[in-house]
């Protein structure tokens, strides 16, 4: 089998809006073979970019696109092709956008593999440990009380989540409005059902963070995401040090080294790498290994379409240290509707992984097309 062409297809909806909601566009990746399967990934970054990085020509002879580093190549050699990507791109991929456009690819050979050989990508990973995971409610933080409350009810009422996490939106104004936003959270959630707090990079100053954090111990929170900018590594060591509360991070960061990097220094206790960011499933299950390793669970970060969620949980079949599915929970036509049959919980708010060759997932070309740019 050869890999005969990688296509990017950048898939937008029709107005963005300046908020933290990565699921109003995305690269899908089609590695298509002279067989006839198509693998499919995506990937979250800037669309655009990925396209530039899978399709630009060759500078030289560490510099060359994605897309001519691969065609011609076997798609079934996969970690080999994540190393000569890797290198053949060394000048701009080492890091950043250059490894996102190669998590794409990867997933995308991957869901090659299960296809070929009639299996969901967890059993070439390792095999099953679960055939379902308890799902959490992800959605950004609303600016008032009533809007937490309208919004955890809206929630409740469409799915019996296994907890709920407010991120971005709000957070970040004061420290008041910070402890003030989580009471709230907690109280609309109840006491017994987990709550999660994503500060989305906002906190800048340390001491504020931990007498932010202090206040959050109160509430009882199962963790707290990325306080800092995630650069900051000292201080999520500081700060993880000092407070009870679960420090959570990962989603920014690519490659075993810059995890090596957060898990050596950065007193993180969650782990959370985005498929479609960290180098794809190959480097996913590389840090789910870092991660076990220490003693840590892996919560992959996935704010996307049905896609990055297909791939998601064939990770999260294949590893011990799977705790919770991010489930992103805004509305928007992508996050539903970009994948035939969109995941749904089941009546205790778990989602089944697919048995199905491959990351399990079928795209929704009405939808693809109407929204190509
Ligand atoms: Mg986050």
């Amino acid at each position: 089998m050869k890999i005969t062409d990688v296509e990017v297809i950048v898939v937008r909806q029709n107005e963005v809006k300046m908020i933290g909601d990565g699921s109003q566009d995305t690269a899908v990746i089609l590695v298509h073979t002279d067989e006839g399967i198509t693998g499919i990934g995506e990937v979250d970054s800037s669309p655009e970019v990925v396209k530039a990085i899978v399709e630009t020509p060759a500078s030289h002879d560490q510099c060359r696109g994605l897309k001519e580093i691969l065609v011609g190549e076997n798609p079934l050699n996969i970690e080999y092709l994540w190393y000569k990507m890797y290198h053949y791109s060394y000048y701009y991929t080492r890091r950043s956008v250059g490894i996102h456009a190669m998590s794409g690819i990867d997933i995308a050979l991957w869901d090659i593999a299960g296809k070929k050989m009639g299996v969901p990508v967890s059993m070439l990973i390792g095999g099953r440990f679960r055939e379902k995971i308890p799902a959490y409610c992800s959605v950004l933080m609303p600016g008032t009380k009533e809007e937490i409350d309208e919004l955890v009810a809206h929630h409740k009422a469409d799915c019996n989540y296994n907890g709920y996490k407010f991120g971005w939106g709000a957070l970040g104004e004061s420290e008041e409005k910070d402890i003030e936003l989580v009471e709230y959270c907690r109280q609309a959630v109840g006491e017994n059902t987990r709550l999660m707090i994503d500060i989305g990079m906002r906190w800048t100053d340390y001491k504020y963070a931990l007498r932010v954090s202090k206040e959050y111990e109160k509430q009882k929170i199962y963790w707290l995401e990325e306080p800092f900018a995630p650069d900051r590594t000292e201080d999520f060591g500081r700060l993880g040090d000092n407070i009870s509360i679960s420090l959570a991070s990962g989603e920014e960061f690519g490659t075993m080294y810059e995890f090596k990097e957060m898990l050596d220094h950065g007193s993180v206790d969650i782990v959370q790498p985005d498929m479609s960011r960290c180098g794809g499933i190959t480097m996913a299950k590389k840090i789910a290994d870092m991660a076990q390793l220490r003693g840590k669970k892996l919560i992959p970060h996935a704010f996307k379409t049905g896609i990055l969620m297909g791939a998601t949980l064939q990770l999260i079949a294949a590893i011990p240290n799977a705790d919770m599915l991010e489930y992103c929970a805004q509305e928007t036509v992508l996050s539903k509707q970009l994948v035939k049959n969109h995941f749904q919980l089941d009546s205790d708010g778990y989602v089944h992984i697919p048995t199905a060759p491959g990351i399990g997932v079928e795209l929704n070309m009405d939808v693809l097309d109407t929204y190509r740019r």
